[in-house]
């Protein structure tokens, strides 16, 4: 099986957040994905969202023999492991896992959009994917020069770290 590098956000601002987000980084390794690295993690206000906790964010770096699609199940999977919690009722999710990139296959299907469509528009994924890939290139701009065109004045770096 070809093994492709693809970038993977975290984020969770419910709960034990960093803890949610170790055993979420944690789950998701197995022999058909390994980590390479994960960026610093940052918080970030959740904006529009009065009641809510501010987000942590961070990126991982992992190498797949994964599909895009099962890259997919498998965040999904990991969500449904740990990003709900049981109150009354069905708590709001407090983790979750976006495909940012996959190799440099651009996909469009209806439950796939890779790169993710939303990226550069967010400071909390081009800021800690620069810390760890700013030559990389997504839709010909590198990850840098996106960088340099997004403030990061909402967000705080932590000295939180996640273990792999
Ligand atoms: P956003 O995608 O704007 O960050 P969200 O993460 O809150 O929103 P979810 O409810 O977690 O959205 O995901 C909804 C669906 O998005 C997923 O079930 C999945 O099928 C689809 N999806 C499309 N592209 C991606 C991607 N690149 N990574 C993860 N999910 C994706
Ligand atoms: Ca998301
Ligand atoms: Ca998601």
């Amino acid at each position: 099986m070809p093994v492709t590098r693809a970038y993977v956000a975290l984020g969770s601002n419910q709960g034990e957040r960093l803890r949610l987000m170790q055993l979420a980084l944690d789950f998701l390794s197995s022999h058909e994905l390994s980590i390479v690295q994960v960026s610093p993690i940052y918080e970030n206000r959740a904006l529009g969202m009065a009641e809510a906790e501010d987000f942590l964010n961070a990126i991982a770096e992992v190498n797949t023999s994964l599909s895009p699609i099962n890259l997919l199940d498998r965040c999904l999977l990991v969500e449904s492991e740990f990003g709900r919690v049981r109150g009354k009722e069905w708590a709001p999710r407090t983790i979750d896992l976006d495909i940012i990139t996959y190799g440099h296959e651009v996909i469009q299907h209806p439950r796939l959009c890779i790169p993710h469509p939303r990226l550069t528009e967010r400071d909390f994924v081009v800021h800690p994917l620069n810390a760890i890939a700013p030559d990389l290139v997504i839709c010909g701009q590198r990850v840098s020069d996106i960088a340099q065109s997004l403030p990061i004045d909402e967000l705080t770096l932590t000295d939180y770290c996640l273990h792999f």
